[in-house]
């Protein structure tokens, strides 16, 4: 199966926003959006028509796909689960999103992106419960305990972005010196600090 692998800072310019797609080079002057905050191509300075409701609801649905570094197939597959278990589907994908082995070894700051940490979780560098898992979308829940694997502790990626890392969040307890976290409960709304609109993301599902 075919992955983009071209330039990342394109998508928070399509996006009209800060995706932080790039870990710490997203934070620094050198970021693409600070410096060209309009659209690539040829038209991406040009006027900007209004845009009609799909083409709102596209645009929010492609801005968390990206985010989180997904392919079109595998972000249906989770809105799909997101509407058939109860609650609100928009928040039910967001924690879907969020409960990822990825995303939880970025949110612990073990990672500098997204991006990154797929690449380590592929590596084998992490173990779930004391077992290694090497699938980045490897569902996690509360009460798993998400920690560096013994033969990896001395990555310097991974102590680099740990002691980069300010981001601390009431649903996961971080334990910097054993290289470890735990999941302590499902994230609410609240809690995830992901800026998207989920519930447009609903709708153009809802819709197509
Ligand atoms: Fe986006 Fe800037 Fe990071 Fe590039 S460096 S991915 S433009 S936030």
């Amino acid at each position: 199966m075919s992955r983009y692998v071209g330039p990342n800072c394109r998508f928070c310019r399509r996006e009209g926003a800060k995706l932080f797609l790039k870990g710490e080079r997203c934070n620094l002057e050198k970021c693409a959006f600070e410096r060209r905050s309009y659209a690539p191509g040829q038209h991406g300075q040009g006027m900007r028509r209004k845009q009609s409701d799909y083409s709102v609801q596209l645009r929010a649905k492609q801005k968390l796909s990206r985010i989180y570094g997904l392919r079109e197939g595998q972000f249906r597959k989770y809105y799909q689960e997101a509407t058939r278990v109860p609650g609100v589907s928009g928040e039910n994908l967001l924690r879907l999103l969020e409960g990822r082995l990825d995303n939880i070894v970025f949110r612990l700051g073990m990672a500098p992106s997204r991006k990154a940490a797929r690449q380590l979780v592929r590596h084998s560098h992490f173990m779930v419960n004391g077992r290694r898992v090497n699938i980045p979308s490897f569902l996690t829940k509360p009460g798993d305990v998400v920690q560096v694997a013994e033969q990896s502790k001395q990555l310097e990626v991974i102590h680099e972005s740990m002691r980069r890392s300010r981001e601390s969040l009431p649903w996961l307890s971080v334990d910097k010196v054993n290289l470890q976290g735990t999941v302590l409960e499902k994230p609410s709304r609240d809690n995830i600090p992901t800026v998207a609109d989920e519930q447009l993301v609903i709708e153009f599902y809802s819709r197509v």
